[in-house]
């Protein structure tokens, strides 16, 4: 049978994903790798949490705000471009 391995913990798990060993194992290239439950979960919090705080920021598209600044001066938009390349 296929054993499959958590590449982030490097703990051996089951078929749905649950890990069957407490401890790490060396990793095994003949083993299919994937990502266990438990890991699975703090990738999604991690995510989660990521999404929050960029729904927090919430930052101003650049491009908006430079075509806004370009339309004010009637410049002309590939020229405003080139010239605000940074
Ligand atoms: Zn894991």
């Amino acid at each position: 049978m296929m054993q499959r391995q958590c590449a982030w913990c490097l703990r051996l798990m089951d078929s749905i994903g649950e890990p069957i060993s407490s401890i790490p194992v060396p990793k095994m290239y003949e083993a299919s790798h994937g990502i266990c439950r438990v890991c699975g979960n703090l990738w999604l919090e991690a995510v989660l949490q990521d999404t929050e705080k960029q729904a927090v920021v919430q930052p101003v598209p650049v491009e908006v705000d430079t075509r806004g600044i370009c339309q004010e001066k009637n410049a002309e938009w590939q020229t405003c471009l080139e010239a605000r390349s940074f």
